[in-house]
């Protein structure tokens, strides 16, 4: 279905995108933006039409006069704010004696809707600009789904892959030791994130425990079953992914059963989506990458053979027999109809968007698609379920493992699998009607129900 821009749209410069980096200052484009009255489309609202952030479709709604009137410059500019942003230099006891200190991070966008919520990763790479941008998304994709939760996220600057387990149980306790009355089961909520596994949720929330008494459990998500975890918690960003899937299908009026869907990434998301879309709705999985190589068949690839074989050579798909190896990254322009980007940030480039030849992008990573791939993808009438609402499944089941902790009520897999149906469901034709009646794009829909329910909230609240 061809979604057109709104014909009020100029379009103020006719500029092609630079290239895939649309902030080469690596700064948010929110710090850029400056919402003042009467000002020019920035560069990144693609040229007025379509958009590539939450700060491009928020300027775009407004632009459009789709925001509501109490979405003023001053409401804006606070909720492009960071509530609180925690730097901390942990002092890490190594097993040799030696101290390392670790710089880590943990920031808390907006809680206008409920207790701020997000993960914690440890990988060399962690940097406050980074950890900034996805507290701030966090806030927007808790929003869209609907649950009472506002946007936060951590970080540690380490590569846990060079510390004993020993050393990263004391990392992780001190880092808990550090963030004190921070976080909390009414205050923020951590859960995994890259690097950072059930084990260390644990960890979390012993740590935790020792010196809260009311609710302790409930202060952290993706904990062990054993431990207070949430059936079917596992599967859900993949599950997740998988209904956002069968939904655009029944919209576009395609068989889910006869698409060819292309996965990149075989982990935890790209494993259960391809698994789910196979087992349960019959779609044909006829490519799948990882870090070592891609498989493409075109008959289709039996995923718990490939799974298994994956887990046997740890992680190497080399000399896997149920399908051609092709170059990794061809996977992203193979002959698809669904390309499911499940593994990197700013995968689907220009060039990508320009050969792939599917006509549905589920972006299952976070933000798997760059400025100028979004642009050739808008004008080829690729319909894209943006990652806001595309793995937003992993935070709704976040959400049933609080609500289980608090209660001391546990759910079966079913019932869960049950609710994170309604939430996705609901979610999904939420942002598709805005987008079918205000013709404008489902990511800028996305965002813009989002914005709404915070910014409500938020007035409601007297900010
Ligand atoms: P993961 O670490 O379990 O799996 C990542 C997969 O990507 C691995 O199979 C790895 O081999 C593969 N990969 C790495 N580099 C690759 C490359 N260049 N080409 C092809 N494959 C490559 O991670 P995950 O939890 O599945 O997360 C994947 C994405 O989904 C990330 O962007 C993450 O932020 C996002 N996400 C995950 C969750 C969740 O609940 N796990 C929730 C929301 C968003």
């Amino acid at each position: 279905m061809a979604i057109n821009p709104p014909d009020n749209v100029v379009n103020p410069d006719n500029q092609e995108l630079e290239d895939d980096v649309l902030d080469p200052s690596g700064r948010s484009a929110y710090a850029k933006l400056k919402f003042k009255p009467g000002a020019e489309y920035p560069k990144f609202t693609l040229q007025g039409k379509t958009c590539y952030n939450a700060a491009s479709c928020f300027y775009l709604s407004r632009k459009q006069g789709l925001s509501s009137a109490k979405i003023d410059d001053t409401l804006l500019s606070y909720l492009d704010t960071c509530k609180r942003e925690i730097t901390m230099e942990i002092p890490l006891r190594k097993d040799d004696g030696t101290l390392m200190p670790i710089q880590a991070y943990r920031v808390q966008h907006n809680n206008a809707r409920g207790p701020f919520k997000g993960g914690l990763r440890f990988h060399e790479e962690v940097n406050l600009t980074e950890i900034r941008e996805m507290a701030n998304i966090m806030t927007w994709k808790c929003a869209l789904v609907d649950i009472p939760f506002g946007g936060a996220k951590g970080g540690a600057a380490v590569n846990p892959k060079k510390l004993s387990t020993h050393e990263l149980r004391r990392l992780t306790k001190a880092l808990v030791a550090h963030l004190g009355d921070n976080i909390g089961p009414h205050i923020d909520v951590p859960a995994p994130d890259v690097n950072t596994n059930p084990q260390i949720m644990a960890w979390i929330y012993d740590e935790f425990a020792k010196s809260h008494s009311e609710a302790p459990l409930a202060v952290v998500t993706g904990k062990p079953l054993e431990l207070g975890g949430s059936q079917g918690r596992l599967e859900a960003t993949g599950r997740g992914v998988a209904i956002v899937l069968r939904e655009a299908c029944k919209h576009l009026k395609v068989d889910i059963a006869k698409q060819r869907v292309a996965v990149q990434g075989f982990g935890n998301v790209g494993y259960f989506a391809a698994s789910i879309l196979r087992r349960e709705y019959g779609s044909k999985i006829v490519g799948i990458s990882n870090e070592t190589g891609a498989i493409y068949n075109e008959k289709g690839i039996d995923v718990e053979d490939l799974y298994q074989y994956s887990l046997a050579n740890r992680g190497d798909f080399s000399g896997y027999k149920g399908g051609k190896a092709i170059p990794r990254d061809e996977l992203l322009i193979c002959d698809c109809d669904v390309l499911i980007p499940a593994a990197l940030s700013n995968c689907v480039t220009r060039e990508v968007a320009k050969q792939t030849n599917a006509k549905i992008l589920v972006e299952a990573a976070n933000g798997p698609t760059t400025g100028a791939g979004n642009e050739v993808l808008y004008k080829k009438d690729v319909f894209i379920i943006p990652s806001l609402l595309a793995n937003a499944g992993g935070v709704v089941t976040s959400y049933f493992e609080w609500v289980q902790n608090l209660q001391q009520f546990y759910w079966t897999r079913d019932k869960v699998i049950d609710e994170l149906e309604k939430r996705m469901v609901t979610a999904f034709w939420d942002v598709v009607n805005l987008s079918v009646e205000k013709k404008i794009c489902t990511r800028q829909a996305a965002y813009h129900i989002a914005l709404e329910r915070v910014a409500a909230a938020a007035i409601l609240r007297g900010f």
